[in-house]
């Protein structure tokens, strides 16, 4: 089976979160499924740069006004169709804006060009190769459902995946008329949203399947608590609705052999985290002691938790534990991270930035990672953490309620706990679970057995990459 996926971000190419760890690691599980992935990804200078020579598989004297071509290229075993489109795409900063944060004006027409590039792919095909089914993420990618459906691929079954379902692509309805689609497009079961466009809502009606990233994510967005003004859409098309959980990527991500970290060490041999315990004291100016290390890798931002977090430090130094924390995002939500660590030197060290070798570093060498997001759909950082011995704790949301086991008397006796879990936006749930976690880290062997069970727990694409093998399969049949 040929796959076209369509995505704006690709681990190692360009990477701003989890969706690029997810569409960079599934074309080789989806491999051993039978399923052959090509991926279109944009020519954002760091993907340019990395792909070399590159053939170029198809031309577009004006793509929304500006020339294109597709180059097709091979990196890090994955087959790689890149959008160059030096208007849209050759620019300093980040794929969705500068480097001050601000989004690109134009980004309905970037991610307009992206999709419409890829219903073009699935309905002409490329040289000779053509896809059997379509597989977009988010909502960058999402028209590309739209164009299919209203395009000469109508019939090619495709299946648009939520990464994350509080970023949507809504755009003035102005955009409309230069989106180059047909009049029938507009109106409810089409692209408009609200009185304007919505490229994600518009993906979500065109397309064959529906995904997301976790079990509990996919029953969640059903409310209106958490369905962001498109639960009541998903409800009218929860039959076709799946929930399918993230997976890691095992060889990127191995404690036996990552050479980002100073030690190597497994579940049987836990000793091995002590030196990369001690390189990450050393890294974060923290005292070197036995107190619990806490680690926080990840956007700082009001879904993530991080004010409630940044409430509970006093809370955690006070309990004597220390914090190492990683991340980049709201302006006064770092400036809060960095007074804490001024006022609590030794106990407290941050790290404003992005810093993919350092986050090994962490997982490696931390304790337990600390993860009181208001909302998660999969959340990558508690698997690696599972991988490496270092406990999730963890709100009892989306992914996270998947795939972390709290350490209540019952699982603890039985070995299965892998963490802690507590109470979504509760400052006084985030406050006991820490308390919690120091409690269970000062008794030794109820830690270490949580470690190895975290250790074993299947956080590999095995299982969810059969799921969407069998989900392509089945909408091919349907389509036949
Ligand atoms: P989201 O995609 O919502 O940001 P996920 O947990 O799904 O959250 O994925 C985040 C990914 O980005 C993980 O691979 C995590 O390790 C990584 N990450 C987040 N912040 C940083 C950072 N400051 N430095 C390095 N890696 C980071």
């Amino acid at each position: 089976m040929q796959l076209l996926s369509v995505a704006s971000e690709i681990y190692p190419l360009i990477k701003t979160g989890g969706l690029a760890d997810v569409t960079g690691a599934l074309p080789a599980a989806l491999a051993g499924e039978g399923v052959a992935s090509r991926t279109l990804v944009p020519g954002y200078p760091a993907v340019i740069a990395r792909i070399g020579k590159a053939k170029v598989v198809r031309r577009y004297e004006a793509l929304f006004g500006v020339p294109a071509t597709v180059l097709a290229a091979s990196v890090e075993g994955l087959d790689l169709l890149v959008l160059d489109a030096p208007d849209f795409f050759a620019r300093e900063g980040g794929p969705y804006g500068d480097h001050a944060g601000n989004d690109w004006g134009d980004n309905w027409r970037r991610f307009a060009a992206l999709s419409r590039v890829g219903a073009d792919i699935a309905a002409d095909g490329l040289k000779g190769w053509r896809p059997d089914v379509v597989h977009v993420h988010d909502w960058q990618a999402a028209l590309t459902a739209a164009y299919m459906r209203f395009g000469p691929a109508h019939a090619v079954p495709k299946i648009v995946t939520i990464h994350n379902l509080a970023f949507q692509g809504r755009y003035g309805a102005d955009v409309f008329g230069q989106l180059g689609l047909p009049p029938e497009a507009w109106g409810m079961d089409g692209v408009e949203y609200y009185g304007g466009v919505g490229y994600l809502k518009a993906g979500l009606v065109s397309a064959d399947a529906i995904t997301t990233v976790s079990p509990t994510y996919a029953e969640e967005i059903r409310s209106p608590m958490h369905g962001m003004g498109l639960d009541g859409l998903i409800n009218g098309r929860v039959d076709r609705l799946y929930g399918i959980l993230n997976g890691v990527d095992t060889a990127i991500w191995n404690p036996a052999d990552d050479p980002l970290i100073p030690k190597a060490f497994s579940g049987r041999a836990l000793a091995g985290r002590g030196a990369n315990r001690r390189a990450l004291e050393q890294q974060f100016g923290l005292d070197a002691d036995d107190a619990p290390i806490f680690i926080i890798v990840s956007r700082l931002t009001w879904q993530k938790g991080m004010d409630l977090m940044v409430d509970a430090l006093d809370h955690l130094v006070g309990l004597g534990a220390k914090l190492a924390l990683l991340g980049s995002g709201d302006h006064p939500l770092e400036g809060a991270f960095l007074g804490a660590a001024d006022r609590h030197r030794g106990r407290i060290g941050v790290r404003i930035g992005y810093d993919e070798p350092m986050s090994h570093l962490m997982q490696a060498g931390g304790d337990a990672i600390l993860i009181p997001s208001r909302f998660e759909p999969c959340g990558l950082t508690q698997l690696y953490a599972l991988r490496y011995g270092c406990l999730p704790v963890v709100a009892r949301v989306g992914g996270l309620a998947d795939t972390v086991i709290d350490a209540n008397a019952a699982a603890v006796a039985a070995g299965a706990a892998t963490g802690l879990v507590f109470a979504p936006s509760d400052p006084l749930a985030l406050h006991g679970a820490i308390a919690r976690t120091v409690r269970l880290h000062g008794d030794r062997p109820v830690w270490q057995a949580m470690q190895r069970a975290a250790m074993r727990a299947d956080v590999s694409w095995g299982q969810s990459a059969a799921r969407y093998a069998a989900l392509y399969r089945s909408l091919l049949t349907a389509a036949a």
